[in-house]
């Protein structure tokens, strides 16, 4: 029969799934023989059963809890319910990953009118008795019975004032029965029956509490922000109580064995005298730093250093513990690996490396990826952002923080940038054309599109901070307008924003500037031994690839070379391409373009030295390189010396109602061939004037997108190598390149052994494959998704962390049929998954060989990568 209660000393630390972190650390303390007050912890399983049963716990799961209560009794010697003897508990939440602060405690349960009166006679000390009962109702009653906090604590404020005292331990036994009368008052008043009084009743609904603080909305939201499943449910711990505020040889306190905000190894802590748990963290008193404990009680002080340096060294990483001193003796009531920040963690890994106490592969698991982006980018200043307004929330697209004066065009951000101003670039949505704005931006407002969206991607690979996809934020980009938060802003009024948490503030907020120590590189050094997935980058220009080789990359996965179309000088060839009527028209723009993408390519080959590049051709449809309205394409005309008709009409005619799945990818090329030819010897004649001029040996590799048939590679394939051959005839030389193929639609996957035997590699396009699997464009369903993750039918947006059992598996077997025809195929992934931790952790499990992502994420990948090795050595 399935357990589901366990005693304290039936538990492990490796039985966290099942009795939640502070179970299984409660149980582990108890196992080494630590002095922790005796309990059991109802299982994760039980919440889930609670849940599933439609909110009751099961009569087999109630025995269990009366039987493992009777143990305590037993174990104790006190008795629950007893005026004689009485038996008092905890009752705490703890899940499988810790959620500090979110979740329900209920502390001195078993108390009633009558074991009130007991308690006072059997410790000599009324005003204890009543302290601690008057903190029972008060939690009970806003926990279990949902009566309103504030509607205690105005009675508890207003008893004080009454008295003329400013903290809650002047109050005399009382003043503290009064509030114990006018605190059952308002319960009655509110529930319209009496506070209850039999211990077992308070036990069994402070339980269900506990489990139903699991779906409270803060515990919710911190689930979202911190991508913990919604299935797992929360333990329950009961446990004997220990009083902190049995006077003035009590108290209680939290403390970590290092500082969890720069990791220096320095017991970090606060205690307070006379005090239970919550008054610690609740402020009502400010506590004292832990090394004045040594004063006040030294000999205990002294055993609660032994007992954290115990405890660290048992664990191997810094803890934040809690224990309470009753009457000059010692409890530990929790412990857990600490919170800390990116800075902390990277000097905690190290020291505790160079101590011995971790090897490696461990210390490279202290860190979290996305602290990562805190380490890199500039943050705002701590005490600032405390003061500043929050105007809406978008998503956290790329991270940073900026700070800066509002404009809507890319000219117009341009042209103040010039002038020293800092902008913020606000549209609707932004496109190629934008990215002169985008580049000058200290950061990027969207009020449309998702984490795959232009703005998003492109700011990303510049490293810059970007909030998009705010839908709340309504923008006239012909009025210069932005409304937000019920107030209008203009041109020229100052917004910041955070582009981690994807939060707008009003005004001007400071920033620091990154901190990076030493640390950080050892740790980077540390990960790059222990992986096997190479990591590259997206780029399409030499600086942006200089910046990736900068942060580690080790290759380009993709470079889209549509990018290079929008420069000033050339849109003009482009679009004069674009609209030829004739192939013999279209060849000669080309050939206007052909000298400015083999520049292109041999700068971007230049910067990366001897390291592989993967070019792709042309991808997008072309409608997006012409303008639309009739005063551009009027403008357009003039420029190009069209007449304005033939220009219009070939707009209309290139217009498509779905254009993401319309006549783009190698769809292009097979009706355009002369454009892949164009690129494929820009390409090629890049790494042979490289060879020639500067002795390199370039392996260019040509990938080819959007292909669906094994039929469409083949054709392109043909065109590539035809055109390779004509110039290596031509040049009288060559160069060693391959060909391979993006892997981005449904059906590639299907039969990618197919497609293998054409391409001499695969790279996951997961954008466009997440975006056909699921039928979701990758444009126009931010909202959607945003309400699909608050009804929880989406654990996260599947545009940044891969959908593993869908997606997933068309990349899995994609990767089994490619090497089943040819078993040497080199396979990594480019789409935006390839620099989120948990993708990658994927793709080294189905074994690629590298992944792709933009620049800013390339040390966030290849610490990634490594702890994906040291989790599989787990395992
Ligand atoms: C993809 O689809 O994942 C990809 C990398 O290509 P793009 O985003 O340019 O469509
Ligand atoms: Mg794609």
């Amino acid at each position: 029969m399935e357990k589901f209660v366990y005693s304290f000393d039936e538990g492990s630390k490796e039985m966290k799934n099942l009795l939640g972190g502070k179970g299984a650390n409660l149980a582990e303390m108890t196992k080494i023989g630590l002095p922790v007050p005796f309990g059991f912890t109802v299982t994760t399983a039980a919440c889930t059963r609670y849940y599933d049963e439609g909110k009751q716990i099961g009569e087999d799961i109630i025995a269990d809890i009366y039987s493992k209560l009777a143990d305590l009794e037993v174990r104790s010697g006190k008795k629950f319910g007893s005026v004689e003897n009485p038996l008092l508990v905890s009752v705490r939440s703890g899940a499988v990953f810790s959620m500090p602060g979110m979740m329900d405690t209920i502390l001195n349960l078993g108390l009633n009118d009558d074991t009130v009166v007991g308690l006072a006679t059997l410790t000599d000390n009324p005003r204890f008795a009543y302290d601690s009962y008057r903190r029972f109702i008060q939690m009970f009653g806003d926990v279990v019975l949902e009566v309103h906090k504030a509607k205690f604590d105005a009675i508890f404020e207003a008893k004080k004032h009454e008295k003329g005292v400013a903290y809650d331990v002047e109050l005399k036994t009382e003043d503290l029965k009064e509030i114990i009368a006018a605190y059952k008052q308002l319960v009655k008043a509110e529930m319209g029956k009496d506070f209850p009084q039999d211990p077992k009743d308070q036990l069994m609904e402070s339980i269900k509490a506990v489990f139903r603080s699991w779906n409270n909305d803060r515990a919710i939201l911190y689930r979202k922000l911190n991508g913990i499943p919604s299935n797992l449910g929360t333990a329950v711990n009961v446990q004997s109580m220990v009083f902190g505020n049995m006077g003035d040889t009590s108290g209680t306190g939290v403390a970590f064995t290092r500082s969890p905000v720069n990791g220096e190894k320095k017991i970090f802590g606060e205690f307070l005298v006379n005090a239970q748990g919550e008054d610690v963290v609740a402020g009502i008193r400010t506590p004292q730093p832990i090394e004045e404990m040594a004063i006040a009680f030294p000999e205990v002080y002294k055993e609660f250093i032994r007992i954290a340096e115990l405890l660290e060294k048992h664990y191997t990483d810094m803890q934040d513990m809690e224990f309470t001193v009753e009457r000059n003796k010692l409890f530990m009531l929790q412990t857990r690996n600490g919170k800390r920040t990116a800075g902390a963690a990277v000097k905690l890994a190290v020291d505790m490396e160079k101590e011995g106490l971790i090897d490696k592969m461990t210390a490279v698991t202290r860190l979290e990826p996305a602290q990562i982006d805190q380490l890199l980018h500039p943050k705002f200043d701590e005490a600032e952002l405390k003061k500043a307004v929050v105007l809406t929330k978008g998503l956290p697209a790329s991270p940073g923080a900026a700070s800066g004066k509002i404009y809507f065009t890319a000219a117009d951000a341009v042209a103040a940038e010039a002038q020293g101003e800092k902008a913020i670039l606000v549209r609707k949505e932004t496109s190629p054309e934008d990215l002169a704005g985008m580049v000058v931006a200290e950061g990027i407002l969207t009020a449309r599109g998702g984490m795959t969206s232009h703005a998003a991607v492109v700011a990303r690979g510049m490293g810059k901070c970007c909030v998009s996809g705010c839908s709340e934020i309504s923008v006239n980009e012909d009025e210069k307008i932005m409304l937000v938060a019920g107030k209008s802003f203009t041109e020229g009024d100052f917004i910041s924003l955070d582009g981690t948490a994807g939060v707008v503030y009003e005004g001007l907020i400071d920033t620091v500037p990154p901190a990076l120590s030493g640390d950080f590189e050892t740790i980077m050094v540390w990960a790059d031994e222990i992986r096997t997935l190479k990591i590259r980058t997206n780029a399409d220009n030499p600086h942006d690839a200089q910046q990736a080789v900068e942060f580690g990359a080790e290759g380009i996965g993709l470079c889209r070379t549509e990018h290079m179309f929008f420069e000033e000088e050339r849109i003009s060839n482009v679009r004069r391409m674009i609209v030829a009527d004739t192939e013999e028209e279209r060849r000669e723009a080309l050939a206007l373009l052909l000298p400015y993408q083999k520049e292109d390519f041999k700068g971007i080959f230049e910067a990366m030295g001897a390291r592989p590049v993967t070019i792709r051709l042309l991808d997008p449809p072309l409608h997006e390189f012409l303008p639309h309205t009739e005063e551009e394409i009027k403008e357009l005309a003039e420029t190009i010396n069209i007449p304005y008709e033939k220009l219009s009409r070939r707009v209309s005619e290139l217009h498509e109602f779905n254009p993401m799945l319309g006549h783009r990818g190698c769809r292009l090329a097979i009706t355009y061939p002369e454009i892949a030819e164009m690129q494929a010897e820009a390409i090629i004649m890049a790494a042979i004037e490289l060879k020639r001029e500067k002795n390199m040996d370039v392996v260019p590799e040509i990938m080819i997108p959007l292909v669906g048939l094994a039929k469409e590679l083949s054709f392109v394939k043909k065109t590539v190598l035809d055109t390779i051959q004509r110039i290596f005839d031509r040049e009288k030389t060559t160069v060693t390149y391959m060909v391979g193929t993006m892997i981005e639609i449904p059906r590639a996957c299907v039969v990618a052994d197919d497609i293998a035997k054409d391409a001499e590699f695969f790279s996951f396009g997961t954008n466009d494959l997440t975006q056909m699997t699921f039928g979701f464009s990758r444009d126009d369903t931010g909202n959607i998704i945003r309400e699909y993750r608050d009804l929880l039918i989406f654990e996260e947006d599947p545009f940044q962390t891969l959908d593993q059992v869908g997606v997933g598996q068309l990349m899995k077997m994609a990767v089994e049929k490619g090497r089943s025809t040819r078993p040497n195929i080199k396979l990594g992934i480019c789409g935006e998954h390839g620099g989120d931790p948990r993708t990658i952790e994927f793709c080294h499990n189905i074994g690629l060989n590298y992944v792709s992502c933009s620049p800013f994420r390339v040390p966030i990948a290849r610490l990634a990568a490594a702890q994906a090795v040291a989790k599989a050595a787990k395992k």
